[in-house]
């Protein structure tokens, strides 16, 4: 997500190479103040940060690891506002949640994403439609609700501020963790807007007013968002469409500008694609020390416990068949992107891009699994040491696909379930890292 960022401070503070070499921080300084501003970064955020890193740098006499270290904390500062993060919930339940923003610009899709994040933290999660200016926005939030299994409002009522005081009504006494309320947007911001979000924020009385901003609206997103600030009070920013933006800066700087802190950002259209965003998590990205926690609680909302441990016994006793392998695709498809997974593991930072655009829906080799699995028996799908030539050749004439690639694929498997099998005993994780490094020393991208 933020890879432009982790490899340019990497190579800049690697130019400081002998301590109190002041024409080397004054280079390396010039050169992250150039990749700040090219990214997109605001140049007040950008010149205060400068000077911090400059002034710590100094005092604490210059060198590579003083400068990753003032890089550090200026970083962390410049993301932290004092106000809450992440998701935080009313001391009394539901915690309601007013989702507001310009039309495009992510509300309902992020509204579906959030209610999917808190799922899978357990939380029941009701979404309420009080955006009636299009019909079909009341039908987008109700498929959403569908594709994630969440409780939908439904509602006859013809005005937004109707339909959010018949929600307050029926989740009286009604367990719910979370009631997320979406709203109305305009092209622009306009007197109707600001008058009618007031009127519904001053129904919901909500615990926090999250402002959806699109992150290609650069600038221009951060004074809408101010604009709304004004008008009705925001709480907290969730960057949405930040898959399209290639620089990101603005992830960096939209807390310092708004005094309001980022909360999440959406990086895809899936419902999967939601990442929190904590200032210390981040930084430690951005310093390429990845983010195990985010990368825990992610993978924490997916595979249950039980199941966890079901496949581990399974691939333990080597008995992980292929049912097992595509159950388990469906599940690393929750995750969302891969890239951005993949840039939570420390070192494996660089990976990250050329993981963006796995699609794991329409991948070839995932299509030809599905199908050669389908035209295999469930005592073969369980037991794929018994797929002898015969059998192998009755399963590629049934998929259309030739016998090398059965050969191929049955291949691959075998060996990622020897592997697996492999990590899954004593002393396994230590071979991964081995293999890691070893792969890093031949130049593996990083
Ligand atoms: P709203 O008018 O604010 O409710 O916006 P929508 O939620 O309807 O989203 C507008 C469009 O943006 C839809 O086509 C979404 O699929 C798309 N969209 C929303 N979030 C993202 C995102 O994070 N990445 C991408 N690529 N598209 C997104
Ligand atoms: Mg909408």
């Amino acid at each position: 997500m933020f890879d432009v960022f982790t490899d340019g401070f990497r190579s800049i503070a690697n130019k400081i190479r002998f301590s109190d070499d002041e024409k080397a921080l004054d280079k390396a300084l010039d050169e992250l103040k150039k990749i700040l501003l090219k990214n997109d970064v605001y140049h007040k955020a950008t010149k205060e940060l400068i000077t911090q890193v400059q002034t710590q740098t100094k005092a604490k006499g210059i060198g590579k690891q003083s400068f990753m270290e003032a890089l550090q904390d200026s970083l962390t500062k410049l993301l932290s506002t004092g106000g809450n993060q992440g998701f935080t919930f009313s001391s009394k339940p539901p915690t309601n949640i007013l989702m507001v923003g310009l039309q495009g610009s992510g509300k309902t899709t992020t509204t579906a994403k959030l209610a999917n994040y808190l799922k899978g933290k357990n939380k029941k999660v009701l979404l309420v439609p009080c955006d009636l200016q299009r019909m079909a926005a009341v039908e987008q939030l109700r498929q959403l609700a569908k594709q994630i299994e969440v409780e939908f409002f439904e509602s006859s009522k013809t005005s937004p501020q109707e339909v959010a005081k018949e929600a307050l009504a029926y989740v009286q006494n009604k367990l719910y963790d979370v009631v997320l309320f979406d709203t109305a947007g305009r092209l622009a911001i306009d007197e109707g807007l600001m008058n009618e979000l007031k009127e519904i924020k001053e129904i919901v009385k909500p615990h926090e007013t999250f402002y959806v901003a699109d992150s290609l609206s650069g600038q221009e997103g951060v004074r809408n968002a101010e604009l709304f600030n004004q008008k009705i009070g925001i709480d907290g920013v969730i960057l949405s469409k930040f898959d399209s933006d290639s620089k990101g800066g603005i992830a960096l700087s939209i807390a310092y500008q708004l005094g309001i802190s980022l909360r999440f950002i959406g990086s895809g259209e899936k419902v999967a694609d939601l990442d929190i965003f904590l200032p210390e998590r981040v930084v430690s990205r951005l310093m390429g020390a990845g983010d195990i926690a985010s990368l825990a609680e992610k993978t924490a909302g997916v595979f249950s416990e039980k199941e966890t441990k079901d496949i581990a016994k399974k691939i333990k006793k080597g008995k992980f068949g292929f049912e097992d392998f595509l159950s388990q695709i469906e599940n690393v498809k929750k995750l969302g992107n891969l890239g951005n997974l993949v840039g939570m593991i420390p070192g494996l930072g660089g990976m990250a891009g050329a993981l963006k655009n796995v699609d794991l829906d329409n991948s070839v080799e995932i299509k030809n699994i599905r199908a050669m699995v389908n035209s295999m028996t469930k005592k073969e799908r369980e037991n794929p040491e018994i797929l002898n030539g015969s059998r192998r050749k009755r399963i590629a004439l049934g998929c259309g696909l030739e016998v090398a690639d059965i050969n191929r694929i049955i291949k691959q498997f075998d060996n990622a379930s020897k592997m697996a099998k492999k990590l899954s005993s004593k002393g396994g994780m230590q071979d991964l890292m081995g293999m890691m490094q070893q792969m890093r020393g031949r130049g593996f991208p990083r």
